[in-house]
């Protein structure tokens, strides 16, 4: 997906963190409305004002169940990441520059590893039900050039004692996916039966967040409503996730190593200063071949998004784990 957020970073955060490393943090998600006629409203808990990163998670997007969606995104372009689609519901088809086109399709995981630099395009076929998240991870700098790359898997059901997981990427509850990542990285779907209580071991190197797709869960005895993100720091060798309702609760459980690099996201591309971006946009938008390519079979109305203005008078401040400096 494309962002179309390019204006939060006129708010300096670096001072406010007030968190308690011992404790939970609660993110609550902004409600971000996607661009196009048929916009699809996202609620987006990474990058936050309080958080940037949750391991090398540095991006995510929760949307839907949406009746009548549509999505028709023209080629853009990012650098410096990896995105990684995950459906509930829908069907969205994928072109990039890198000649790849796929279906992402429920239940199986699509990671696009930008690298230097690519362009995609992503449309559901039909207008129908859509509901996903999109993430993006970092790269750290010594992977931020990466050729193209596009990974597709299909991850098997785990049932651990009134859960089901799908792991789309690292390893939990004895199942690992084969996706591969430049940090150690853990992504998984779970859902929890009707009253669950789930303890389970985890990497105390991680620091791990619980994204609320349906119903609620309680993480260290708090509660967490649908679309939150609620994300511990490392140090923990076990999570504890309840479902206190009487009908299954659906997360996403998101960990990795302390992403420790200050980077610069804006639009969609990450880089590592206020130069890179500047640089990163005249490339897109005066000659997108060159380094990003061409995403052949796209047929929509607009060949391509343009990136928008940069603020005027304002450099882009880099992004740490903890908010801006
Ligand atoms: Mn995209």
């Amino acid at each position: 997906m494309s962002n179309t957020e390019t204006h939060s970073e006129i708010l300096d955060c670096s001072a406010v963190d007030g968190h308690d490393p011992d404790h939970l943090q609660v993110i609550e998600p902004k409600e971000v409305q996607l661009g196009g006629p048929d916009a699809l409203r996202v609620r987006r808990t990474l990058p936050s004002l309080r958080r940037s990163f949750v391991g090398a998670w540095c991006f995510a997007d929760h949307y839907g169940p949406e009746p009548g969606a549509c999505m028709d995104v023209p080629p853009h372009p990012h650098t410096g990441l990896q995105t990684v689609s995950w459906l509930f519901d829908g069907e969205v088809e994928h072109r990039d520059s890198g000649g790849v086109h796929a279906m992402v399709r429920p239940g199986e995981v699509n990671l696009m590893t930008s690298g230097h630099g690519i362009a995609h395009s992503e449309v559901s076929p039909e207008r129908g039900l859509l509901h996903g998240v999109q993430l993006w991870v970092v790269l750290p700098e010594a992977s931020k050039d990466l050729v193209r790359e596009f990974q597709h898997h299909v991850p098997e059901v785990v049932d651990d004692r009134g859960v089901r997981a799908r792991v789309l990427i690292g390893s939990l509850a004895g199942a690992s996916s084969p996706v591969h990542t430049q940090t150690p990285l853990l992504g998984a779907e779970v859902v929890l039966a009707p009253g669950a209580t789930w303890e389970i071991a985890v990497d105390p190197g991680f620091e791990h967040g619980v994204l609320v797709d349906a119903g609620h869960v309680d993480v260290d005895g708090v509660r967490l409503n649908r679309a939150v993100l609620g994300v511990r720091d490392a140090g923990l060798d076990h999570l504890r996730i309840t479902n206190p309702t009487d009908s299954p609760s659906r997360i996403m459980l998101l960990g990795g190593e302390p992403f420790e690099e200050g980077v610069v996201m804006w639009w969609n591309f990450i880089g590592r200063s206020h130069e890179d971006i500047v640089r990163l946009r005249e490339e897109w938008n005066e000659a997108p071949d060159d380094r990003f390519g061409r995403v052949p079979g796209y047929r929509g109305p607009t060949a391509r998004l343009e990136a928008p203005p940069l603020p005027k008078d304002l450099r882009l401040k880099r992004r740490f784990r903890r908010g801006r400096q």
